[in-house]
């Protein structure tokens, strides 16, 4: 395993894998141009190294050249691609075999082809070491490929994360292990909120609360908003499908995060097993779920407390909080035996100061990732 900036990766495809995806192009690549003096072009910067080796086990005369493109930041393809050196002079009348590292949705393939376009080559082909052959949606066919490869992020053999990994002789992809996923659990006025504040700056994570998202959307006017709120201002849980929908776009939306605080989510049987085939899915999963406990007398006086400064409506009422426990206590609750069945269930006291609170849930934490 190593460690780039902020993400740990896991070995992928070996040395001797790559060397034999690459003698493989190169075969057939000589078996077509052996005629001719082709010019092979290296798309920078990812591909100095495939093509250094790739001009190595070609067994031809061949020239070579460079452009250069970049796309991705982060682990997510920006989709812009900026070409910040030109296609060569004299490639009049040539043929040019592009060398790409890696082909995934087509954008860079697009570029390319702009690029080329009006430059009269007499051939025009693409070579990519990997091809994500699931994502790329392009119109041009691929003339050839070392390995295709699953839609994952990865780095090493000249593909970087924010610049680098590009040494490494190996490709490692994104291991999502290191990842922690938290579920904060407990009644209105448990201090989930509060607590997630502290903890996501302290683990580097990223806090998604539905009922803030919900706020967002109400304060804002959107369908969702006007939906929810019939639904929150009577105290009540908002259906299902609309909190989950929602909670997983607010996934999608952060897919560099380093973990989650999910506050407010899941409160249903169905939320938590939409939860956790969704994770799966992204081949994630909930480390723990840390319940907050208090009684419901102290939390009542809090959140009558809260609703004088935030101005929360749903704060401000005591027969509304009420309600906001009755839904708890039915269709929360029970998720305890949820987790608690796989073991993920941890309990710590949500009584005292702010700071003894954060230290006891950053020792249950701490423990999960010693392990
Ligand atoms: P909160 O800020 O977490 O106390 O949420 C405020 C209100 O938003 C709740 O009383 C619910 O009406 C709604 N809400 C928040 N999260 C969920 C959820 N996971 N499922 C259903 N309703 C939710």
């Amino acid at each position: 395993m190593i460690k780039l900036h902020d993400k740990y990766f896991k070995p992928f495809i070996s040395e001797g894998e790559i060397m034999a995806a690459i003698k493989k192009i190169a075969d057939q690549v000589a078996v077509d141009y052996k005629k001719e003096t082709p010019i092979f072009v290296g798309v920078l910067n990812g591909a100095f190294m495939f093509v250094s080796d790739f001009l190595k086990a070609y067994p031809h005369p061949c020239e070579v050249s460079f452009v250069r493109l970049s796309s991705y930041q982060g682990l997510t393809s920006t989709g812009i691609v900026e070409s910040l050196l030109d296609v060569p002079e004299n490639i009049e009348g040539r043929s040019v075999i592009i060398l790409e590292d890696i082909i995934d949705t087509g954008r860079t393939v697009k570029k390319l082809i702009d690029l080329f376009s009006n430059t009269k080559v007499k051939e025009f082909k693409i070579a990519t070491l990997f091809y994500k052959s699931e994502v790329y949606n392009g119109e041009y066919d691929i003339d050839y490929f070392g390995m295709k490869i699953e839609d994952k992020f990865i780095v090493g053999y000249g593909l970087d994360y924010n610049e680098l990994g590009r040494n490494l002789r190996a490709v490692y992809q994104l291991n999502q292990k290191h990842m922690i996923n938290l579920v904060l659990f407990g009644k209105p006025g448990a201090g989930k909120g509060t607590q997630a504040s502290f903890l996501k700056e302290r683990y580097n994570l990223k806090h998604i609360s539905t009922g803030d998202v919900f706020r967002y959307n109400i304060k804002n006017g959107t369908e969702l908003g006007t939906l929810a709120k019939s639904y929150i201002d009577k105290g009540e849980l908002v259906p299902d499908e609309v909190t989950i929908k929602m909670l997983q776009d607010e996934v999608e939306k952060n897919p560099d995060a380093s973990g989650f605080i999910f506050d407010g989510f899941p409160r249903t049987t169905a939320q938590a097993k939409a939860l956790d085939d969704f994770l799966v899915s992204k081949e994630m999963r909930i480390d723990a779920t840390i319940a907050l406990e208090a009684n419901d007398e102290v939390l009542i006086q809090r959140l009558l407390e809260r609703g004088k400064v935030s101005g929360r409506s749903d704060d401000q009422d005591e027969k509304m909080i009420r309600n906001r426990f009755d839904e708890y206590n039915e269709k929360t609750a029970p998720l305890k035996d949820y987790y608690d069945d796989q073991g993920k269930f941890h309990s710590v006291n949500g009584i005292g100061s702010i700071e003894d609170i954060t230290s006891r849930l950053a020792k249950v934490i701490e423990e999960l990732q010693a392990v």
